[in-house]
């Protein structure tokens, strides 16, 4: 791309990418470089890596890479001339070139009206609850509500009128063609032509990117009638997966604080900021998903979700668990008393009340397992959480994890380990049964490598203690791998080792020659080791003892088709030892 070179060249000198990228991804100093957890992609160990002396960056995970236009493109979604306005802007670079006509140009003209439109319509909304006549109600509500001027004006709160087209007029007054209007979801064609306006007697809150531009609209009413709330609908603007009302002003006191609240409802997030709590959040109606944590992950090492005490709120905290376990940011939740909102308890209670409840929030997981196992404790009841338990245990990837989790169920229903995790496994295998032809492939996959919990130790082991795994090399190791890719990895691994001063098993990365043992290899790196220090030789003797119990049934199996008693008699005293020992 040869536009806009000049401007590209000026803002490079000026920005430093160490410091842009440092205000979405938490970064630490890693040698020569500054690591940080991917922002694009799910991880718990940073493989985020920017080099503050080329100014570029490179995911050692999903790969993506760049300098710091790909990495604004990248994180707000953002076309490559809107990277440049944007950086230039706060950089304080002057554009003095013109971007060349190209898709990509277009692309940024029409945002551009999008957040225009946006803008005329927040404007419009705002002065409608000016408005002495028509905003009155709205502003008695808010009054009623405790939102306070200030909280008013930081957040541009609006109020939709009673009318059909009282924007739709505003905006044609502004020349805006309304179609366009259409696109941003504000307004709405007629059937019989002709726009009315999407929000109506609404109180209406704009929804903010990190960007500080508003990309849609929630829209409460002032009554009791149906829907409560009403929000902008999916645009080339507004993802409601990946939106947090009010993180473009809480994200400062979110990484201050190294921790965020999140609760559902746009009121409940301004109740709590209106009593001093700063690093709140709001979902938009949907249930989270992997890239809300993504972004939240950016600023918090810890989340406290408030849930609603009723059975929704107890499946909803259920779901959400693998999103947070899997990105590897730890989850509270934090329950409400019956009946109650953070809004309303904020208000009654006070910040200290509620700082109280975020003392007493207890991890998600357990969160459920108290909520669902306190009252009626029959073996229905268990069996039930325990069916209920399994599609999210399974959802978790990483095995110790998961090996915990497995445990505190089995410890809470009484249900023997094992058997979760038979149940667990015959899920599984249920469920990826069912799956339909588009993951045919992933399928096919799946089953010609068949993960074995044995390559996945040995792999874990080789990572975290590659002096002691070593000695595994005099055995006959290979017996007991069953995955070629972990096989080419621990082979690798014991050509490698010995001719390298100091080791380091990212290194192995390189010298491996296909993509599925350097992918499982990435993932591995990745996971935290499944053994204490002390734990390691237990695990090692296990390993040996494996082996040789499999070379022993080998033998027996030779020499029953011989017809060799004394060997076989021997070979049983031996087995016999083995398992002793073990
Ligand atoms: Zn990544």
């Amino acid at each position: 791309m040869v536009s806009y070179n000049s401007a590209k060249e000026d803002i490079k000198r000026t920005a430093d990418i160490v410091e842009l990228i440092g205000q979405y991804v938490q970064l630490r100093k890693a040698g020569r470089n500054y690591v940080g957890l991917c922002p694009f992609h799910a991880e718990k160990t940073p493989s985020f890596t920017v080099n503050p002396e080329r100014q570029t960056f490179h995911c050692f995970g999903c790969k993506k890479g760049g300098d710091i236009f790909s990495f604004w493109m990248e994180y707000h979604n953002a076309t490559f001339p809107e990277a440049v306005k944007d950086l230039a802007e706060k950089y304080h670079v002057m554009i003095t070139e013109r971007f060349s006509e190209s898709a990509e140009q277009k692309k940024a003209s029409q945002r551009k009206l999008f957040y225009n439109i946006n803008e005329i319509a927040t404007d419009y909304y705002r002065c409608t609850l000016k408005d002495p006549d028509k905003g009155i109600q709205a502003r008695a509500y808010l009054k009623k509500r405790t939102v306070s001027n200030e909280i008013i004006s930081e957040f541009r709160l609006g109020y939709a009128p009673a009318e059909w087209d009282g924007l739709t007029r505003t905006l044609r007054k502004k020349g805006i063609a309304l179609d366009m209007a259409v696109q941003v979801g504000l307004v709405i064609p007629r059937k019989n032509g002709g726009f009315y306006d999407r929000f109506r007697s609404r109180i209406i809150f704009p929804i903010f990117d990190l960007r500080q531009h508003v990309v849609g609209f929630g829209g409460r009413v002032l009554d009791n009638s149906l829907p409560k709330y009403l929000n902008t609908p999916e645009t080339p603007l507004f993802h409601k997966g990946e939106l947090f009302y009010g993180l473009h002003v809480s994200f400062k006191a979110i990484r201050e604080k190294g921790r965020a609240v999140i609760v559902e409802g746009y009121m409940d997030c301004l109740a709590l900021k209106n009593h001093g709590f700063q690093e709140v959040v709001a979902t938009l109606g949907t249930a989270l998903t992997d890239r809300h944590v993504r972004k939240l992950k950016g600023y918090a090492k810890e989340v406290f979700i408030v849930f609603d005490s009723d059975e929704a709120g107890k499946k909803a905290a259920l779901k959400s668990l693998p999103v947070f376990s899997n990105e590897g940011l730890s989850a509270k939740a934090v329950v409400l008393p019956d009946g109650q909102d953070p809004d309303s308890f904020v208000n009654e209670n006070g910040l200290k009340g509620f700082l109280e409840l975020l003392d007493h929030a207890s991890p998600m997981f357990d969160f459920y397992l108290e909520q669902k196992l306190t009252h009626r404790d029959s073996d229905e009841a268990k069996i039930g959480v325990l069916k209920e338990s399994l599609p999210i245990l399974s959802e978790i990837h990483e095995f110790s994890l998961r090996s915990l989790y497995v445990r505190r169920l089995s410890e809470r229903i009484g249900i023997k380990e094992d058997i979760v995790w038979l149940e667990l496994k015959s899920f599984e295998k249920k469920s990826s049964g069912k799956t339909n032809g588009a993951n045919l492939k992933e399928r096919i996959t799946g089953s010609m490598v068949e993960r074995r919990f044995d390559d996945l130790h040995i792999l874990n082991l080789l990572i975290h203690y590659p002096q002691r795994v070593c000695r595994l090399m005099d055995c006959n190791w290979k017996i007991i791998l069953c995955d070629p890719a972990v096989l080419d990895i621990v082979e690798t691994f014991f050509q490698q080792y010995h001719k390298k001063e100091r080791f380091l098993p990212e290194d192995l990365l390189d010298s491996l020659e296909s993509d599925a043992a350097r992918k499982e290899l990435r993932e591995a790196l990745l996971e935290n080791s499944h053994y204490s220090d002390e734990e390691v030789e237990q695990a090692l003797r296990e390993i040996e003892g494996k082996v040789k119990q499999i070379q022993i049934a080998a033998s027996i199996k030779k020499a029953r088709e011989q017809g060799n008693i004394e060997e076989l008699k021997q070979l049983f005293k031996l087995k016999a030892q083995n398992m002793k020992r073990e």
